[in-house]
């Protein structure tokens, strides 16, 4: 178990880290999520014990890494980070993928062994003698996946493996990134700035915006109960509408937007400033009337349709715009286009409120 307290890192008078808690429990996968600048590599590389925080404090299994240098190198012999960028050494596959067992002091017979099975598992078998300058963007990728997983590391960081990859490859890699996990039964923290990323590979997510760790929890509460409108809008909720809780009803509450009312489950009392989150696929469209259990039914007209494989993102004005996302198939049913006026509905439970 890996537990960060109160950590901060500051360059100067830029604060980049402020404040930063996380619990990582052991054998899980963790993702700290976030847009670009917002401290994720920063934070890899105070958790890798490469740099030091301004402040807080780090432990793996209740040590503290920070008390003293035997400490420090002691946790950093446990774990091995790969950077977004792949750095392959000249010289052979083969010497890239070996290099930490040889540093280890790793007999020849166990050695080979070890390297072809790290190769094999990241899908290059055969490519022990090629020079490892020669290699794609996604192959050198690969290659620093094997020569972390070959020293079976109890902590593997992942500073955003796919980010310079095509959909293809990182589909691939993203493959190969579960099948190192599920080999090596390790710990893992990665950082992405993909949230669906984070949804297919981790346990735990962990959003990190500006530098401040705004919510952590598992895939599913980020994603449907986001806790703020940063975070929110980060997961692609979509609609985000700003109101004021106008009356409140045994958990229901009458959510004020401008000159409209939206109707959603809440613990806030009347008077908070809200924002009401409707993810898009909870929103219904009809050409006549809502069905009777959709709480919420708003009138307006079409202004956009974009379509997207099998789903269509439709945005309707109903005196504030709403998107939904709806099948292509009942899109076409509906004879939908654009000035067509619909009736959008959905249900008080499809409404998020978060504060502010
Ligand atoms: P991310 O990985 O989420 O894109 P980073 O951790 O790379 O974010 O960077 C976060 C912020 O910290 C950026 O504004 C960056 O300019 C700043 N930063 C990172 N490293 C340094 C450094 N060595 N000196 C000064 N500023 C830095
Ligand atoms: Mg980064």
């Amino acid at each position: 178990m890996i537990t960060i307290r109160d950590l901060s890192k500051r360059y100067d008078d830029n604060t980049v880290l402020n404040g930063i808690n996380l619990d990582v429990p052991t054998h899980t996968v963790t993702a700290i999520i976030g847009p670009s600048g917002s401290g994720k590599t920063t934070l890899l590389r105070l958790i890798d014990l490469l740099e030091g925080p301004t402040s807080g404090e780090i432990s793996f299994d209740g040590v503290g890494a920070l008390t003293s240098e035997d400490a420090r190198l002691e946790m950093r012999r446990r774990m091995v980070i790969v950077f977004q960028k792949p750095v392959v050494f000249s010289g052979s596959v083969y010497d890239n993928v070996s290099y930490g067992l040889k540093i280890r002091g790793q007999g020849r017979r166990d050695m080979r062994e070890k390297v072809l099975h790290a190769l094999e598992t990241v899908d290059l078998s055969g490519y022990e003698n090629r020079r490892a300058r020669t290699l794609s963007w996604g192959e050198a990728q690969r290659v620093a996946l094997a020569r972390a997983m070959v020293i079976e590391p109890e902590l593997l960081l992942l500073d955003e493996p796919t980010a310079n990859l095509d959909p293809v490859s990182t589909a691939r890699v993203e493959q190969l990134i579960a099948r190192v996990i599920g080999e090596l039964h390790t710990t893992v923290i990665m950082a992405t700035h993909d949230m669906a990323q984070g949804q297919r590979l981790a346990d735990q997510i962990a959003v990190l915006i500006g530098g401040e760790m705004l919510q952590v929890g598992n895939p599913g509460e980020i994603f449907n109960l986001p806790n703020s409108m940063q975070v929110a809008h980060f997961v692609g909720v979509e609609n985000v509408l700003e109101g004021v809780i106008a009356s409140k009803e045994q958990g229901l509450v009458n959510v004020s937007i401008g000159s409209h009312v939206i109707e959603g489950i809440s613990d806030l009392e009347p008077g908070a400033e809200v924002s009401a989150c409707i993810r898009p696929e909870e929103v219904i469209l009809s050409l006549t009337q809502a069905p009777t259990s959709a709480g919420n039914t708003f009138y307006g007209t079409i202004t956009s349709m974009v379509s997207t494989g099998p789903l269509v993102r439709v945005v309707i004005d109903c005196g504030f715009p709403l998107v939904a996302l709806i099948t292509t198939r009942s899109a076409q049913e509906l004879e939908l286009k654009r000035e067509t006026r619909v009736c959008a509905s959905f249900k008080a439970t499809g409404v998020h409120i978060v504060k502010g």
